[in-house]
């Protein structure tokens, strides 16, 4: 069984057609479903998903973008619903810096606070953390190492690099997706054979990053099967080897099976 464990269903995108979306995952063998938190406006879409499908999940974070709309009172809210089995995404994002550094130091500086407000939620629930890095490694490390817990959590990143694969040490998965299958995706391709076997688990990110041989179209979760083909190529596993050890790892980190309806 394939699961998704990064795929915005609760985006407009699937307004129209999600009942379509879902069935064809399942003809592709993905079966179960995490909605990361991303977007404060459209939580309580993804809480109703996940409360009438019952191989659906969700998390609650603010993404390091809406940092101005953060509130701990937020992640609370919903940290305790029956469904929701994480925190995030959230993490730094320094890709869209302002020019001024004044400016661009402000927004670091915002964007550090809230992340760490919801790394010690993650902590004080005891619930992972799905976390989102983009040119921002360097401080993304050092306040998971200062500040996370026992509980460990996904690196959902596009641009793995080896920096980043000391977090496997703290219990991190990283979350491999359609970049894999970018012909420009020479880090991540590079990097990949490097992450232990243990730690990988897949995921979308859908709509977004649509895999190869459909970039530019809308991403959907039935992709994932891409991503697995890529993988099987980058290594000595087979596809249905590598299916089910993204599975177990999944149920490692997100104890699905310990949430119920
Ligand atoms: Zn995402």
């Amino acid at each position: 069984m394939i699961i998704d464990t990064h795929c915005h269903l609760d985006d407009s995108k699937f307004d129209s057609d999600l009942e379509d979306v879902i069935k064809r995952a399942q003809e592709n063998g993905v079966e179960k479903f995490i909605i990361p938190g991303a977007d404060p406006k459209t939580i309580d879409k993804a809480v109703s998903i996940a409360e009438s499908h019952n191989n659906i999940w969700f998390a609650v974070g603010v993404h390091p973008y809406d940092a101005q709309e953060y509130s701990p009172d937020f992640i609370e809210k919903y940290i305790t619903h029956n469904k929701c089995v994480a925190v995030g995404e959230c993490g730094l994002d320094y890709y869209r810096l302002p020019k001024d550094s004044k400016m661009a130091d402000e927004i670091k500086e915002l964007q550090k606070d809230v992340f760490i407000s919801q790394i010690k939620l993650a902590d004080k629930y005891a619930k992972p953390l799905i976390v989102h890095i983009r040119e921002a490694s360097q401080d993304s490390k050092e306040l998971l190492m200062k500040y996370s817990g026992n509980r460990g959590g996904v690196l959902h990143c596009y641009n793995a690099n080896r920096e980043l694969l000391k977090f496997s040490e703290k219990g991190f998965y990283y979350g491999i997706g359609g970049v894999l299958t970018f012909k420009n995706a020479k880090k991540l391709v590079e990097t990949f054979p490097l992450i232990p076997k243990d730690r990988l688990l897949v995921e979308t990110d859908s709509p977004y990053l649509t895999p190869h041989p459909y970039r530019g179209k809308r991403n959907e979760p039935a992709y994932c099967r891409l991503v697995i083909e890529k993988m099987a190529e980058l290594s000595d596993m087979q596809i249905d080897e590598l299916e089910k050890i993204c599975e177990e790892n999944t149920e490692k980190l997100f104890a699905l099976s310990s949430y119920r309806d």
